[in-house]
């Protein structure tokens, strides 16, 4: 065997590939040779800004609810899933020297809260294993000699290598910066596989207004893919108002052409990219796949959802009366106790963005704008800075016990590239570390020791 010939080649050292690395190593011993190539300088750098620097490796729901969390197919990832459950993997980063806390919503992170702990733990169990993790190899182009039952790639810098298994963990395209630029899909299909329209997902949307776009021309706009508005296009006066604030124990809820779709009780917050935080992002898979089809959103935020509205109203009413009868109000006009009545029910900081959206509200209709406060949805940030990918490699086209292409024998994908994507709360992460290690072990099955 040459110098770049190994039997299992992985391309990608992110979450999915380095667990892979782990399990096909394990999987042959030493009786083969298991190689990682990375294009980025070091191994894992998405896993490093993952939950805020912290890491939400994983969730420890049982499977029923875990699996609620996935799209848009849950019972692909179920083999995966039992092979390497989230208390295995748990272990798993134990056995490495990662210890594990548990938070609020079952979201387990590194005790120590630094992401580098999970990429060390990750790199060490693939290399104790025995595979070989090489960093700034960039692989340009994969060829399938079919009768050979072999794969040829070349890097960038003019290198070659060989393999009989190989498994694609390129992971997506959002942040870019960190090496996923989607060089899997292209060579997926290249290859035959079909792929599923790619979108960003876990992602702001964007209201009406939320932003200006003076630098903007319509050509820039068809470029950029329908809806999407950069991240670092410029807040409007109304943005401005709304940015910052964070709502808790709110209502979201989604029309796609004046049907409602979704409706999320949690936090929200609007940030310089649009509505995000826990219960905006929930939303965005299906705001962003009907924005790119051409439909019209609406979200619409109830900030009192624990209150029924006839019950709100006559809180109002009643508040109402008070300010009304209090004698220290008697001069005042009645837009400046309309003020001190929203200051009663609404945080300060929000008051400003919300009487601008609402210029006709009295103490009558207030209880309606609050229970439904509208706004159009404009577009979405994009891969810039979303969280995932959704949409990849086709299903369909992939045996879920092994991973393994059902059209190219030898050829497995995991992680981010296959047409899998979950909420936040950890199941991304472990989506990719439990097909990784799924196709690292069929793989190295195949090699055929142990
Ligand atoms: C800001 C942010 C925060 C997140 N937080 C969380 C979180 O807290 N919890 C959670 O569960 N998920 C989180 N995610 C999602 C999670 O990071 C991904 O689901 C996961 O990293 C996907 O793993 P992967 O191995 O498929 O892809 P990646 O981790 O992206 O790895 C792919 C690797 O392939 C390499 N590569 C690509 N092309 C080539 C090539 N041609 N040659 C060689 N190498 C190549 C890349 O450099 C990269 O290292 C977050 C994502 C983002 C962007």
């Amino acid at each position: 065997m040459g110098n770049n010939a190994a039997d299992i080649i992985i391309i990608g050292a992110g979450a999915a590939g380095l667990m892979a690395a782990a399990g096909a190593a394990r999987t042959i011993g030493n009786s083969g040779r298991v190689v990682v190539l990375e294009k980025m300088p070091r191994p894992g750098r998405k896993i490093m800004i993952t939950g805020k620097g912290r890491c939400n490796f994983t969730n420890v729901k049982n499977w029923n609810e875990f699996s609620g969390h996935i799209h848009p197919k849950p019972n692909f990832l179920k083999p995966s899933f039992y092979n390497l459950t989230s208390e295995k993997m748990i272990d798993f980063l134990t056995a490495y020297g990662m210890e594990s806390i548990v938070e609020r919503g079952d979201r387990a992170f590194p005790a120590s809260h630094l992401a580098s702990d999970v990429v060390d733990a990750l790199v060490r169990a693939a290399e104790e294993a025995g595979a070989e993790v090489i960093c700034g190899k960039e692989v340009k182009e994969i060829f399938h000699d079919a009768s050979a039952e072999s794969f040829s790639l070349t890097c960038s810098d003019g290198s070659s290598f060989t393999c009989s298994r190989l498994i694609i963990c390129t992971g997506g395209l959002s942040y870019p910066k960190t090496g996923s630029s989607g060089d899997g899909y292209e060579w997926a299909g290249k290859m035959g596989h079909s792929v599923k329209p790619l979108f960003p997902s876990l992602t702001a949307i964007v209201p009406k207004g939320y932003k200006d776009f003076p630098t903007r021309t319509a050509a820039s706009f068809e470029t950029a893919g329908r809806g999407h508005i950069h991240r670092r296009e410029p807040l409007s006066e109304m943005g401005k108002m709304l940015c910052g604030n964070q709502l808790k124990n709110v209502n979201l809820t989604l029309f796609i052409d004046g049907n409602e779709v979704q409706s999320e009780f949690g936090d929200l917050d609007f940030t310089d990219g649009g509505i995000e935080g826990p219960i905006g992002f929930k939303v965005s898979r299906k705001c962003v796949n009907a924005m790119i089809n051409g439909s019209k959103v609406t979200a619409v935020v109830d900030l009192k959802p624990a209150v029924e509205y006839e019950d709100l109203y006559s809180r109002i009413s009643s508040l109402w009366n008070e300010i009304s009868k209090d004698r220290r109000n008697a001069q005042r006009l009645y837009k400046d106790r309309f003020r001190i009545l929203l200051t009663k029910v609404l945080p300060q900081s929000l008051i400003p963005a919300f009487v601008k959206y609402h210029p006709n509200a009295d103490h009558k209709t207030l209880s309606k704008a609050l229970k439904s406060w509208k706004f159009d949805i404009d577009g979405y940030v994009g891969y810039e800075r979303c969280v995932i990918t959704a949409g990849g490699v086709s299903l369909e086209e992939i045996t879920p016990k092994t991973l393994e292409s059902k059209l190219i024998p030898g050829l497995y994908f995991a992680g981010e590239v296959l047409d899998l994507d979950a909420d936040t709360g950890g199941y991304n992460l472990q989506t990719a570390f439990s097909t990784g290690y799924l196709a690292g072990i069929s793989a190295g099955k195949e090699i055929g020791v142990r």
